[in-house]
């Protein structure tokens, strides 16, 4: 940018000035004849209208925002993804939504690793755990592979020290802890990196009921699930209610002694009756007990929209099966589902829902309590316009700009907010004796 300005005071002792914005510096170029002392007057007059003018408040770029602030996405699958499909993420992938050159492009600091066990896999005992032990070893194969490029982070001083070493950092999660029951399970995956859990997934688990689950097995959590809770606080692993029944949430908020969070959960105020999201008063509970509700990007999360698509497409599924006595997994059922679906496209949320529920919350609870669970590789062909993988942070960036967050704000919904929880998590382990255990000194 370069502008220009020419100036004539009527004395003629200062006949011209001349400054040029570049990149937000102005630099001045005087010309004097005579009257010095006047003219220095006239000069100091001119530069303060001209701090005036500048003073218009700069937009950071949100690349650079991204580049600047930690980036941490509570809930990405990729080792499950992996698991199913091995692909070497380090480079550019064909498929999935995460790969190191677009994290790279996106800004992404952390990402907390999901390590995924299906109900139906933890049910079966051993099988869950060891696939608990795989998906973590996986996660260790990438930094082996490109220690260069990504670190596995035990503790919150590994994700501050890969920040500043320009690696990514991948701490872990457990999305449902069934595998961690087990007597001295739980101390072993703390070992290996585990750093929250969520207490069940699809079904009810020996921890708790599951929001999917209209058989609650529980009432909401069960007694090994209640004293589970606090052995999780006191080892400094964080509490994740996302997945888990009403009830269950209830129970937890009031016997974790630490900030707990959902993390890859958005608000039920937009999907009426989906118990996966929470209401809004669970957000405000969860505000008010320091928590954090990291939102999640598939469309069935965001939109009623989307939630009414999914409806009538198993209505119709569910229908035309038992109308034509054909198997879940036949061909002719699936050959009439695409004859169904061919003219029904899939009704995407875009940007604008995510910050809608980041908004939500906000009003709710305050800028402290919601950050980013996208929930990346777990959502299949439904995430929205804008935000189809991990290169699209900026664009969230430039989305919560426009709705007029500041950069402080901004900071504490990419990340800020999930470091504070998880050193505060970290500090409560520590008054019990059990220190933080890192990867490296620190
Ligand atoms: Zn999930």
């Amino acid at each position: 940018m370069l502008v220009y300005n020419r100036l004539t005071v009527n004395s003629g002792m200062l006949e011209a000035i001349e400054y040029y914005a570049f990149q937000g510096v102005f630099f001045l170029r005087l010309t004097i004849h005579q009257h010095f002392i006047a003219s220095f007057i006239s000069i100091v007059i001119i530069l303060q209208l001209g701090a005036c003018a500048s003073k218009q408040p700069q937009v950071p770029l949100p690349e650079s925002l991204a580049r600047k602030h930690l980036i941490v996405d509570t809930h990405i699958d990729v080792p499950y993804r992996l698991h199913k499909l091995y692909e070497d993420v380090t480079i550019a992938t064909e498929n999935g939504d995460f790969d190191y050159p677009r994290a790279k492009a996106g800004g992404l600091d952390a990402v907390f690793m999901s390590i995924y066990i299906p109900s139906s896999v933890d049910a079966l005992g051993q099988p869950g755990i060891d696939l608990a032990n795989t998906l973590i070893d996986l996660v260790e194969g990438i930094a082996k592979q490109a220690p260069d490029k990504f670190v596995v982070s035990y503790c919150t001083q590994d994700v501050f020290a890969a920040h500043s070493a320009g690696k990514i950092a991948m701490p872990m999660g457990m999305e449902n802890g069934g595998p961690m029951l087990p007597s001295g399970n739980l101390a072993h995956f703390y070992q290996r990196g585990i750093r929250y859990v969520t207490l069940a997934h699809a079904k009810s688990n020996a921890i708790s009921d599951s929001s999917y689950d209209e058989n609650e097995a529980w009432n909401g959590l069960s007694e090994a699930g209640a004293a589970f809770i606090q052995q999780l606080n006191n080892t400094g692993i964080m509490v994740d209610i996302s997945h888990v029944s009403d009830k269950a949430f209830w129970q937890v908020i009031k016997l974790s002694k630490t900030p707990i969070i959902a993390s890859h959960s958005s608000a039920r105020h937009f999907t009426a009756g989906f118990q996966r999201n929470m209401s809004d008063a669970m957000i405000k509970a969860l505000g008010e007990q320091g928590g954090v509700i990291q939102i999640n990007y598939g469309s069935n999360f965001l939109t009623q929209k989307a939630q009414d698509y999914g409806k009538a497409v198993r209505d119709y599924r569910k229908q035309y099966s038992a109308d034509h006595q054909l198997a879940e997994d036949s061909e002719a059922l699936k050959s009439a589902m695409s004859l169904y679906l061919a003219d029904k496209p899939y009704p995407y949320a875009s940007l604008s829902d995510v910050l809608d529920h980041i908004d939500h919350v906000v009003s709710i609870t305050g800028v402290k309590h919601v950050g980013l669970g996208s929930d990346y590789d777990g959502v299949g062909d439904s995430l929205p316009t804008g935000l189809k993988d991990v290169a699209s942070y900026p664009k969230l960036i430039g989305g919560l700009q426009q709705r007029g967050y500041n950069e402080d704000e901004i900071a504490l919904i990419l990340g800020g907010n999930l470091m504070r929880i998880w050193q505060t998590v970290e500090a409560y382990a520590l008054q019990k004796g059990n220190p933080p255990l890192c990867k490296a000194r620190h």
